[in-house]
């Protein structure tokens, strides 16, 4: 008897081409594993990704967020605002710069209220910081000029966003952006990350911090760390930093397949893109129908070999660590919880394809016409 073979369908998947495999064994052979020419490499092509001058690789993107906000002078009495629905390093990187962080709730499509954004600025804000979540911008041109009026500091957590843009611009450009090269995001390298930037001051001052504030050799300006990547590292992720468009179109082509098969799904709500936006699908996140059990649909998904991802399943402020930390200004924000209790993440990344899309689809549909 023959029994046909599913191949599973993960919410993330590392790919890992010969270019990058080539790349890795000259990196290996060249007794340069570290900070050398094929970071130097990567690193243009990030400040091409992003539109800017500069591009610093770091460790990963928790050291971008802390860097680009000690760049900022970020110290206690400061505050950051930005939103809970988020991953936890965005608060993290804020919290352990001794600074406070007010939290401003999200809109439907998952990115900061920008109405909401102007009431929480007071005269303790230092920097806004907005997330690209899922791979689409935030609301740039809003967000740019409340924090040119209020003379404030602008650092985008793009850690889901490689290459996308808003307005014509990508983001990253827009302030001191913040990458993260983690396995499972648009563009990774295992570990690292990425600092963009068009100001030459904010770019010296963090190559000079992530080598130990060394400006030259053992010459100390400045208190700093290590955050230096592999050369490693680097090479696997030049070849998508090269292909970086052909990525997110093959993201967005699978996004469309979902978006036109699940239309009209009874009671489900789907992601969407922004007119000017530039969305780059790091994920295909819907809103299951109100009273599905979130736990049961992923499990009946699973069984059919396919995985999902809860992103978040809690906005940061209703978690203890963070509502009772007495540096955070939790605020209300019910959108951000009313979406953390339905959101469940469909796999769309650029390893898989239409039939994998279609597949995923009946198995979704199949899934909620029995709950
Ligand atoms: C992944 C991620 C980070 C942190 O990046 P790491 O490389 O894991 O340190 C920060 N913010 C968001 C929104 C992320 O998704």
């Amino acid at each position: 008897m023959s029994q046909s073979v599913v191949t599973p369908i993960a919410v993330a998947a590392p790919v890992v081409d010969d270019e990058a495999r080539a790349l890795v064994a000259e990196v290996l052979d060249s007794g340069q594993l570290a900070q050398g020419p094929m970071v130097a490499r990567m690193e243009d092509l990030g400040a091409a990704m992003a539109g800017t001058t500069h591009a610093i690789a770091v460790n990963n993107g928790t050291d971008a967020l802390e860097l680009a906000f000690e760049v900022c002078d970020l110290g206690p009495g400061d505050e950051v605002v930005t939103v809970p629905f988020t991953f936890a390093a965005t608060a993290n990187a804020a919290l352990r710069a001794g600074a406070n962080v007010r939290f401003v709730d999200i809109t439907d499509d998952f990115t900061i209220d920008v109405d909401l954004l102007a009431d929480a600025i007071d005269e303790r804000t230092k920097i806004v910081c907005p997330v690209h979540l899922y791979g689409l911008p935030a609301r740039m041109a809003p967000i740019c000029e409340l924090v040119e009026r209020h003379g404030l500091h602008l650092v985008e957590d793009a850690a889901q966003a490689h290459g996308a843009s808003d307005g014509g611009r990508r983001v990253g450009s827009f302030g001191v952006g913040c990458f993260s090269l983690y396995a499972t995001k648009n563009v990774m390298a295992g570990e690292g990350g990425l600092v963009t930037t068009d100001d030459d001051d904010v770019a010296e001052r963090i190559r000079t911090l992530r080598n130990q504030g060394m400006a030259g050799r053992y010459d100390y300006v400045a208190i700093g760390r290590n955050s230096r990547m592999t050369d490693l590292q680097a090479a696997v992720a030049i070849p998508q930093l090269e292909r970086i468009d052909a990525i997110s179109a093959a993201r967005a082509a699978n996004a469309d397949v979902l978006a036109a098969a699940l239309d009209g799904t009874p009671g489900l709500v789907l992601p969407a893109s922004r007119p000017g936006a530039t969305h780059v699908w790091h994920q295909f996140t819907v809103l299951l129908p109100e009273g599905i059990d979130r736990d049961d649909v992923a499990e009946s998904l699973r069984d059919e070999q396919i995985s999902c991802g809860v992103y978040y399943p809690n906005a940061l402020n209703d978690l203890p660590v963070y509502r009772d930390h007495d540096r955070v200004i939790a605020g209300d924000t019910p959108v951000a919880r009313a979406v953390a209790t339905r959101c469940l993440s469909l796999p769309v990344h650029h390893g898989l394809g239409r039939a994998d899309m279609e597949r995923l689809c009946d198995a979704l549909k199949g899934v909620l016409s029995r709950s």
